[in-house]
């Protein structure tokens, strides 16, 4: 048998005695990538394959309805976490809608001045000055972790 070289990895391999086919290595990180790519694309291609997997977390969470309450009320850090990581989300994204439409939308909605707070999220949206043919603008949590940063040319 022909040593081969793993497609993710690049290492050379030797293929499994039942397995003369095997196009990548036994390593459970390249293992584990194989089974994603090859799910990402069935899921592409096969309806059939698409509607199992959509199915099949609806019938988990029927035959047990109560799974996710109880789940939140012994993780009440884990909701705080979650509720705190959504509103991220949903800045960002209605920040990158505001840049996309106006420039003017900005500075309307008063967002557009230096260290800005944004509530609730106690969030500074810094930006440049004064705009020049591109703004940048940049949002800064209160711990000075950087966030997102945007440009508009
Ligand atoms: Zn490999």
């Amino acid at each position: 048998m022909n040593d081969r070289r793993c497609r993710y990895c690049q290492k050379t391999f030797r293929p499994a005695p039942y397995h003369p086919r095997q196009l990548v290595c036994s390593e459970p990180g390249c293992q584990r990538q194989r089974r994603n790519d090859y799910h990402r694309q069935k899921i592409a291609s096969d309806p059939v394959y698409q509607q199992v997997c959509l199915e099949s977390p609806r019938k988990w969470r029927r035959s047990n309805p109560d799974y996710w309450k109880k789940y939140r009320s012994d993780h009440p850090e884990q909701v705080e976490r979650n509720r705190r990581q959504q509103r991220l989300r949903d800045l960002k994204r209605r920040l990158a809608n505001l840049l996309r439409n106006t420039r003017c939308g900005l500075m309307h909605s008063g967002l557009l001045s230096l260290g800005h707070h944004c509530e609730p999220e106690g969030l500074s949206l810094c930006s440049e000055p004064r705009f020049g043919a591109s703004t940048k603008v940049a949002l800064i949590s209160p711990e000075n972790r950087f966030i997102v940063s945007l440009t508009r040319g």
